[in-house]
């Protein structure tokens, strides 16, 4: 008997009209003679609501209330979705994540799976039980809960996958499938047939939200057969897997990412171990650095910046300035308007052209570039948050994706 693990985001579970379709997704898998596990979101904007509720009453909340709190929106819909298949007169149990034996660290909030125990989920199928788990939750050592980070249902849907080694996982969403860039606001953005693991992993990594980076990342390493489609259309998906046919195209789709804040440390001595003394400071407190450029250096001084994701910010910001007093340098220079461009695809590493082809598309729509940063089958450009828009449409274009 095979077992298809399908994942449902928040937008295919928001109402009651969508849990029933989800339901006849899953009971019509089932009755084909399959093993179902389904992981669910959190209805529509649940976490969001939630997070805005907590904001009233704390700010500053613990993370570990946080994670409390932010496990009941996937709660409901796992319950919800499981009243729906059993009035459809088909047998189901929903499960928590600890239920369904998620053990993560203790990272409140962006915590990571360490195991899963899947005794007890065995144990539901073999009774023929189609098993409905909720996503993006663990639990710690203590027993404490966890999230994994927003967006962690998919994480969730694949480290099922791996351990159950399942024969196919199945992301349901409100898109039908990865595309050449966000389809919300790249009108012409096309829909791939499949893409390799490692362009996925770059795209999502650089801001394409249709899937959790990690659980990308897990997919590859377990080689999870993973497929993106959507839970309102028959349409086929995108097949996201190790190789796929070879295809002329040497970039594969555009990624943006408004979550970068750029920070610069000004007029500081132009002398050896600067650099380190920066980047040591940030990676003690656990600032994932971005994007660096170091200035060459001029009448002795010379200039960093690097940028962070927002929630770094301030820490960040706070351990420059210590930095630049005890220096003597001209100061920090904080910008938050700003939006990171980028293009991925394996087969531009052997293609010098690709750069100079983005660098055009940017200049004719004359938008500037700040920083510039490139890997083997990537490119990332920062510009102002008011050219973000037209500059993936520009690239976008450019590329005839
Ligand atoms: P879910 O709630 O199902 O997890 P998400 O909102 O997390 O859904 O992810 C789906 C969204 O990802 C789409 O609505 C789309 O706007 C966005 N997206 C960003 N980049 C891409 C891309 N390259 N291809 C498809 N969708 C993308
Ligand atoms: N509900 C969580 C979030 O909104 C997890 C998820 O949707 O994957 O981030
Ligand atoms: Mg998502």
């Amino acid at each position: 008997m095979n077992l298809v693990v399908q994942k449902f985001g928040g937008t295919s579970v928001k109402d009651a009209e969508r849990i029933f379709n989800v339901a006849r997704i899953i009971t019509e898998t089932y009755q084909k003679g399959n093993n179902v596990v389904a992981v669910v979101s959190a209805q529509g904007d649940t976490t969001d609501d939630l997070i805005a509720k907590a904001e009233e009453i704390n700010p500053n909340a613990s993370k570990r209330e946080m994670d409390v709190l932010l496990t009941t929106g996937e709660q409901i819909s796992m319950s919800l979705l499981a009243m729906a298949i059993e009035k459809m007169g088909f047998p189901v149990i929903s499960l928590t994540g600890w239920q369904a034996g998620f053990l993560s660290d203790s990272t409140h909030g962006a915590a990571r799976i360490r195991r899963i125990n899947k005794e007890r989920i065995d144990h539901e199928l073999t009774k023929r039980n189609i098993v409905i788990v909720a996503g993006f939750q663990a639990i710690n050592r203590y027993d404490d809960l966890t999230t994994l980070g927003r967006g962690g249902s998919d994480t969730s849907a694949v480290a099922l996958a791996a351990v159950l080694h399942a024969d196919l996982c199945q992301i349901f969403t409100d898109v039908d499938g990865v595309y050449t860039a966000d389809p919300r606001f790249v009108k012409t953005a096309r829909k791939m047939d499949e893409i390799t693991y490692d362009e996925m992993l770059e795209l999502a990594s650089l801001g394409a939200g249709v899937l959790h980076n990690r659980s990308v990342e897990m997919a590859k390493k377990y080689n999870v057969n993973l497929e993106v489609l959507s839970s309102l259309t028959k349409n086929p998906g995108t097949k996201i897997k190790e190789v796929v046919k070879l295809e002329k195209m040497l970039v594969r789709g555009v990624a943006r990412d408004n979550d970068v804040v750029r920070i610069s440390i000004v007029g500081v001595p132009d002398q050896p171990g600067f650099a380190f003394k920066i980047f040591s400071q940030l990676a003690a407190k656990k600032v994932n650095v971005d994007i660096i450029l170091q200035s060459i250096g001029r009448d002795g001084t010379k200039d960093i910046s690097f940028t962070v994701s927002r929630s770094h910010k301030d820490l960040a910001v706070s351990l420059m300035e210590e930095i630049n007093d005890r220096l003597g340098g001209k100061g920090i220079l904080c910008d938050e308007n700003i939006s990171k461009v980028s293009i991925v695809g394996a087969g531009m590493q052997t293609n010098p052209g690709v750069a100079s082809k983005m660098f055009e598309a940017l200049a004719e729509a004359n938008i500037n570039i700040q920083m510039i940063s490139t890997s083997e089958i990537k490119i990332s450009v920062l510009v102002a948050l008011a050219d973000s828009d037209k500059a993936v449409n520009a690239i976008h274009d450019a590329f005839d994706l």
